[in-house]
């Protein structure tokens, strides 16, 4: 390890040593569980108190919203979807509107409330832009929920959410905004107010924290209105609406991940935004790179680049890359499991062949321009390589 050239980083990150070290000394000390009433649990539950107020302030919330851990981005999706589905406010509808190019741990719970007669409408995201003229037309008086990612994991794509919660606004008022900031969160800056969101999924993997943990944001309208039924059942932690022993270590690692982050936010995106510029500076100048696609967003956040390679199988790609050990992922690392993972690609306009030859690079901070230019003769070489093999 060290001299790996790691651009993967929407696929997970390495924890930062920050982040570590909260772990390790949080399980030495405050090892309690936060749910005794003694001192040792007091201890504990004082750790998630802490983590809880800090991830709340790199989101923004001025509202005091609940900060509610989970297992990651999956579970908090899982939680915001069918825990809203399942909740029982006064409001009833059964249309939940989403986006074409979510991730799967958003789909398919909406596929499973689609089997229950839940009405699923999607709006398309042609070119890497919600469609605004399905939006107005899709926020119709029966919306409950509205599911949508703010940046694409797929092709870094940052939708215009502040539209979608305005047209839900406008036509539906008592819908509840989900946002899916996974990819987002770190990486553009954004807040629950600027979205105008309820409820809000962030994962620790992507910043740099521990994997295995996230959290849901919450808006404290949700709460009073009972408008999230729990999917786990148990001990009654996390106000009822996540049983189990909370992760006070993880927690309080993710919340030092998100803090140093938050402080270095602007900084972050500069370097992040300097290490896309020098490889589309390689690919416009680089005649081994001629054949590559970008397929670029209108509007996008600094770290994903899509890219279509020249007739190459993106796995062909990944596993030559690899074995110099360069790291990339093939669109996107969980959709690799299934093919349910081309809609994002698909709205650029890429036939499936294209989308099979095309690779995702995600940067992190702490790459450098170096890095980039040996990932770009890197990627030169092997398409001469492979198109020889052709
Ligand atoms: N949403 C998006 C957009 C993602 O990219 C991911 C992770 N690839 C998730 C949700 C799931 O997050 P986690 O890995 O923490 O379960």
């Amino acid at each position: 390890m060290g001299n790996e050239l790691y651009f993967d980083n929407s696929a997970t990150t390495r924890i930062s040593e920050e982040a570590l070290k909260t772990y390790l000394s949080v399980s030495r000390e405050e090892y309690g569980n936060p749910s005794s009433l003694h001192g040792m649990g007091r201890d504990a539950e004082a750790v998630l108190k802490e983590a809880r107020k800090t991830i709340a302030k790199t989101v923004g919330d001025t509202a005091g919203g609940t900060v509610l851990f989970t297992s990651g981005g999956t579970e908090a999706n899982n939680l915001a979807i069918l825990g809203r589905a399942h909740a029982k406010p006064r409001f009833k509808g059964k249309t939940i509107l989403t986006s074409a190019g979510e991730h799967a741990s958003v789909k398919m719970p909406l596929a499973a409330l689609e089997k229950e007669g839940f009405r699923i409408v999607e709006i398309p995201t042609v070119g890497g832009r919600l469609d605004p003229d399905a939006i107005a037309r899709f926020a119709t008086p029966d919306v409950i929920l509205a599911s949508v990612m703010l940046v694409n994991n797929e092709t870094g794509a940052l939708y215009d959410l502040p539209a979608v919660a305005a047209a839900l606004r406008r036509s539906c008022p008592d819908a509840i905004l989900h946002v899916d900031a996974t990819q987002a969160y770190l990486k553009a800056p954004f807040s629950v107010k600027s979205l105008g969101c309820h409820l809000l999924t962030l994962s620790s993997h992507k910043i740099e924290g521990p994997k295995g943990t996230g959290a849901l944001w919450i808006d404290p309208g949700v709460i009073r209105n009972r408008g999230l039924a729990p999917i786990l059942y148990g001990g009654g932690q996390e106000g009822g609406l996540r049983s189990g022993t909370e992760d006070p270590p993880a927690a309080a690692a993710f919340a030092k991940a998100a803090s140093v982050g938050f402080s270095s936010l602007s900084e972050r995106i500069e370097r992040l935004t300097a290490l896309r510029a020098r490889l589309f500076d390689r690919l416009a100048n680089d005649p081994g790179l001629a054949g590559v696609r970008v397929n670029l967003p209108p509007v996008f956040a600094p770290h994903i680049v899509s890219l279509t390679l020249p007739k190459i199988k993106s796995e062909t790609m990944l596993h030559a890359l690899s074995a110099r050990g360069v790291y990339v992922s093939s669109g996107s690392a969980c959709s690799s499991h299934g093919k349910h993972g081309t809609s994002a690609l698909s709205a650029f306009g890429l036939s499936d062949a294209a989308a099979d030859a095309t690779i995702r690079v995600s940067f992190s901070h702490r790459n450098t321009p170096e890095q980039v230019d040996l990932f770009a003769d890197a990627l030169s070489e092997e398409i001469g390589r492979l198109a020889r093999f052709k």
